[in-house]
């Protein structure tokens, strides 16, 4: 489709296919990100869930992880979802040792936050930003967000108001995985975001 944004996918581990799958219904074109060349020619990039660990290390290998931190801080549209949230995070607690992430967002999250008892599990998500009925979140071996800094906008909590999506600025991140729940109003959010700044990159251009 003409004028469809270009949104990457890391491609080292997690569940690429997913994703690529709800972005290519809402209309836009998938491009896999393997390498920092690819990264160029995005207009918006997803951090899929998977493990963050296993991401973190690949993308060092790939030369990947500086060319990322200088897209997040140039304002390129990032949606983290899962371990892609915790490859986002400033701080991550309980990760390995010598664990990184990219970073860009002022939280502290905390991986595998609700324990071995409850490894997975679905809720109903009430989200003001994307209107009033709620959104079936699927949370796999889940991270939370422990503490927010003031320019985080949390966009929502569980019942006991743990904070499960946010964001910042260019960066988008949920705990649980939309790609799953046949929800695609999380990742039409953030192509909102992709176009808005495509079409301003657009007008400066002329
Ligand atoms: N527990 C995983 C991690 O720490 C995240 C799980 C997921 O992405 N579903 O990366």
């Amino acid at each position: 489709m003409a004028g469809s944004p270009r949104v990457g996918v890391i491609a080292l581990q997690g569940d690429v296919r997913e994703h690529e799958r709800v972005l290519q219904g809402l209309g836009a074109e998938t491009v896999r990100v393997r390498r920092a060349e690819e990264l160029g020619r995005v207009d918006g990039l997803v951090i899929p869930g998977g493990e963050s660990t296993v991401i973190d290390k690949l993308s060092r290998q790939f030369g990947l992880q500086q060319p990322i931190r200088e897209a997040i801080s140039t304002g390129l549209p990032v949606y983290g979802t899962c371990a892609g949230l915790i490859l986002l995070a400033d701080r991550i607690i309980d990760g390995t040792e010598g664990q990184q992430s990219f970073g860009g967002l002022d939280i502290a999250v905390r991986r595998n936050a609700f324990g071995r008892q409850t490894e997975s599990f679905e809720a109903e998500l009430t989200v003001p930003a994307l209107g009033e009925e709620p959104v079936h979140a699927t949370f796999i071996r889940a991270p939370i967000v422990e503490r927010a800094g003031a320019d985080v906008e949390v966009l929502a909590a569980l019942s006991d108001r743990t904070i499960v999506a946010v964001r910042q600025g260019n960066l988008l991140g949920t705990s649980f995985h939309p790609e799953v729940g046949g929800d695609a109003r999380f990742h039409e959010y953030f192509l909102r975001h992709v176009l808005a700044r495509v079409r301003s990159a657009t007008a400066s251009a002329r």
